[in-house]
């Protein structure tokens, strides 16, 4: 008998059409007006067919592609019970998953589905999604919002646009001021947030819906993308233990499944290429990106790296890393391996501008390059398309 069970309060009628809307709010719980549903129920109910039968087409769709450009059939036309069991359903089964890399694919498509509406709804909407997350914001004249400066900054760092970072925001009074539809760009970090973080599940509960789910697990893993490329997949001449922290910093944020900036997917495919990396290498290495997408990835890698005949953009210098926030000489206090946590002592040397020339100190092998013209600005692979560029200075470290 399964014990664990989804304790529901009361109806909020008033906020009935909003939890229809936003079902992975705190408190859409009482759509079902006090019922309490069990796991098992959740699981194997005939009268939950249809939460379960939507759930499980909102798993594949993300699963295909994060960015919910795939419309779920029956999705808009659910009852808001029916909307908010097949979220449950979705939580709880892809929770109960060998890996969580498919339940954060599928937050980050939750998450763009949900910014869809917000960016279009009136602003008081928007206030009270964002209340109801925890991530209260006031409403400031001219459609705008003002974030209190540490949720701007808690939410906004994985955002990868540089239009994003706050030094570009308009900061008043420790608040961070920004349009209604930059604002509801932040509300889906903070949603996608929400929905990354597992439910937590007893080992006999887990169990029980690997074992029933099995079938929607096994389609799920063979639509994922590939496992990343690991440090030891890379190519005889690149050698990875020798890449400067920030480079080191960025792989382990892929393989870790976690957000990389903009300006850190752009550096690393440009910083890979110049040791050598052959391009299904450098694809390799944002597969374990939330968002990851096989041909958006493919074609902003090209991008990056046959740039005037293969030359490629030239990887930023250690001044832009940092003020992108992206150099780890000080060392990575979340890092696995101490010698990451650790200060980097050649990172300090008055010389040091490139993590090219970083690489090449300690014996890497950097292929040399002419000189990029200036031109088209490049895009950060893998995922969001509609990612503005943040265009590198090209510069060759062999001209510094
Ligand atoms: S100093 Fe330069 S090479 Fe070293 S971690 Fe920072 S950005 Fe990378």
């Amino acid at each position: 008998m399964c014990r664990t069970a989804i304790r529901h309060g009361a109806l909020v009628r008033d906020g009935r059409s909003l939890y229809a809307e936003y079902p992975f709010l705190p408190g859409a719980e009482s759509l079902l007006g006090g019922e309490t549903v069990s796991v098992r129920a959740l699981l194997e109910d005939p009268s939950y067919d249809r939460a379960r039968s939507i759930g499980r087409a909102r798993v594949l769709a993300a699963a295909d592609d994060p960015r919910a450009t795939r419309d779920v059939a029956e999705l808009d036309a659910a009852e808001p019970e029916v909307r908010y069991l097949s979220l449950l359903f979705d939580r709880i089964v892809l929770s109960a998953a060998p890996s969580s890399a498919a339940l954060r694919r599928w937050a980050v498509a939750e998450a763009k589905r949900s910014h869809g509406r917000l960016s279009e709804v009136p602003v008081e909407e928007l206030l009270e999604v964002a209340s109801r997350l925890g991530v209260p914001i006031e409403p400031r004249s001219g459609d705008r919002v003002a974030f209190r400066l540490a949720d701007y900054l808690h939410w906004a760092v994985p955002i990868r646009e540089a239009d994003f970072r706050l030094a570009r925001q308009e900061v008043d009074h420790g608040t961070v001021v920004v349009g209604r539809v930059r604002g509801a760009r932040i509300i889906e970090e903070a949603v996608r947030g929400r929905l990354a973080v597992p439910v937590p599940l007893a080992e006999d509960v887990r169990q029980l819906v690997r074992q029933r789910e099995a079938e929607l697990l096994d389609d799920v893993a063979r639509r994922m993308p590939a496992p990343v490329a690991r440090s030891s997949a890379l190519p005889g001449r690149v050698r990875p233990e020798l890449f400067p922290p920030c480079i080191r910093k960025m792989r382990r944020t892929l393989e870790a499944g976690e957000n990389l900036s903009h300006a850190g997917r752009f550096a690393l495919a440009a910083f890979l290429h110049r040791v050598g990396a052959d391009f299904e290498t450098i694809v390799d290495a944002y597969r374990g990106a939330p968002d990851f997408d096989e041909s958006i990835t493919r074609y902003q890698v090209e991008h990056i790296t046959h740039r005037d005949g293969g030359v490629g953009y030239e990887p930023p210098e250690c001044d832009t890393l940092r003020s992108h926030g992206l150099c780890f000489r000080e060392g990575d206090p979340t890092a696995p391996s101490p010698a990451d946590r650790e200060r980097d002592p050649r990172c300090f040397d008055p010389h040091l501008r490139h993590p090219l020339q970083y690489y090449r100190l300690r014996g890497g092998r950097v292929v040399e390059r002419r000189a990029p013209d200036e031109g088209a600005e490049p895009t950060a692979p893998a995922g969001a398309p509609d990612t503005p560029a943040t265009p590198a200075r090209p510069r060759s470290p062999g001209r510094r």
